[in-house]
């Protein structure tokens, strides 16, 4: 894989014109030339990506729809309101906020919603794939909360309810967070809702990976299940632009969320995001259910087909021949690889790309930082790959990280494999559905 860091130009017009190649040559490598198995990305489709890539950009929007700071926004509320409608639709949420930049800062809005600085709150531990925003070190922490990690079985993904229900009696917070970076498994919603509204806490579900999952009616219902609050990032399984959005039920609730976003910590957003969101969200509202099933149908493969090709795949409940996963994303022990990230670094010479991740697992020192791999399989699903696909793909994974000097080899395969693979599937017909768009 080309890094091109050596040749920098210094001369600015040559530097504009090499950040235009860059763009080019980045669409080459990562869309067409890599099995991207990253959990926390997709490809977006031509129409997400035209509603994207307008003036609206710059435009300033401040307040609500119907109310603006600013004059000319007639047809930008349009789109505001029509975005909120969407996504309310798609996460069955009566009140969404889509201005959020970032899942990152959905959740410290969810926080400053719901809390206050010295306040308890309880996350999933780190090793289990809690969230940084979750913790000590990201937006919790910053916000000065006190976070306590929900006691979970001994080298599994699952609560440990009676330590759970012991500590949460205890501590009384006021906010428990469910969702990790890792979500393999559906949590059992309903019982974590009933124990922590027992104590007076509110439940903040962040489906931030599951996104997709969860619009498409293949996962679990956060907000139906007693959530109060859903947090999620729009980029990764929901296929949209790279932001964030908070969705609630309760319209107390919906009132301090959007005070704390404006005017709070937001003042003017991109509407192209958000158009672009819009989009997405018809595209899910549409594709979601076949595409979220395939994503589910694709990883189950997955999983069996890495274990045929003799990976240790994990297995979130701990129990050997369990299943080794619910949703799109697979892991799988790192430590014989000398952990997660050196894993990823290696496999990126054969153009496969994924990323490390904690497990609850002993590592020695060179398999730090992370126990594991984590691989998603959302964007294949896009590019159109079904369960027959996933066999060749646990094979470029097998072979990119027990035999790297052959990497040459493992990248003509992925060139041959993703020549058959170049339209996103799941998304509308631009033909049709965009009144201008020139295919390029
Ligand atoms: C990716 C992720 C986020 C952060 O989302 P960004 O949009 O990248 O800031 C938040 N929570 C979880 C669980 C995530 O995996």
């Amino acid at each position: 894989m080309t890094q091109g860091h050596d040749q920098h130009p210094t001369d600015p017009a040559a530097l504009a014109r090499s950040v235009f190649t860059w763009i080019g040559d980045s669409e080459q490598l990562v869309d067409a030339e890599c099995v991207n198995l990253y959990a926390g990305t997709n490809i977006q489709s031509p129409a997400v990506r035209r509603a994207m890539a307008t003036t609206m950009n710059s435009r300033p929007s401040l307040g609500p729809p119907g109310d603006k700071y600013e004059t000319g926004l007639v047809y930008s509320d349009r789109i505001e309101v029509a975005a909120m409608d969407l996504l309310g639709r798609a996460f069955h949420a009566r009140f969404v906020e889509p201005r959020t930049l970032s899942g990152s800062m959905a959740n410290l809005v969810a926080y400053m919603a719901t809390t206050r600085p010295g306040d308890d709150i309880f996350a999933m531990p780190l090793e289990v794939g809690a969230h940084a925003t979750h913790h000590a070190e990201g937006a919790a922490g910053l916000f000065g909360l006190h976070v306590h990690s929900i006691p979970c079985q001994p080298g599994t993904h699952l609560i440990d309810w009676g330590a759970f229900a012991v500590e949460l009696e205890r501590v009384r917070p006021r906010l428990v967070v469910m969702g990790t970076s890792l979500p393999l498994l559906p949590y059992k919603l309903e019982r974590v809702a009933a124990l922590a509204h027992g104590v007076g806490a509110r439940l903040m579900y962040d489906g931030a990976h599951v996104a997709g999952l969860i619009v498409g009616g293949c996962f679990q219902q956060p907000l139906d299940e007693g959530a109060d609050l859903l947090t999620t990032s729009t980029y990764k399984s929901f296929g949209g632009p790279a932001g964030g959005l908070v969705a609630t039920n309760d319209e107390e609730l919906a009132a301090r969320v959007r005070q704390v976003v404006y005017p709070g910590l937001t003042a003017n957003f991109d509407m192209g995001r958000l158009a672009g969101t819009a989009i997405a969200a018809v595209e899910q509202l549409q594709f979601g259910s076949t595409y979220a099933r395939q994503c589910i149908a694709n990883a189950s493969a997955l999983a069996t087909d890495l274990a045929l090709c003799g990976l240790p795949v994990w297995n979130p409940d701990g129990e050997s021949g369990g299943r080794a996963t619910h949703s799109h994303l697979v892991a799988i022990d790192a430590r014989p690889f000398g952990g997660g990230t050196k894993a990823a670094r290696v496999a990126e010479r054969s153009n496969v790309l994924f990323s490390g991740i904690p497990l609850p697992v002993e590592t020695s020192v060179d398999a730090q930082p992370y126990g594991g791999i984590r691989l998603g399989v959302q964007e294949l699903t896009r590019w159109g790959m079904t369960e027959p696909d996933m066999g060749p793909v646990a094979d470029l994974v097998t072979n990119a990280l027990t035999q790297p000097s052959h990497a040459d080899q493992w990248r003509r395969q992925v060139l041959d494999l993703r020549r058959r693979f170049r339209t996103v599937h799941f998304q509308l017909d631009v033909a049709t559905s965009v009144p201008d768009y020139k295919p390029a």
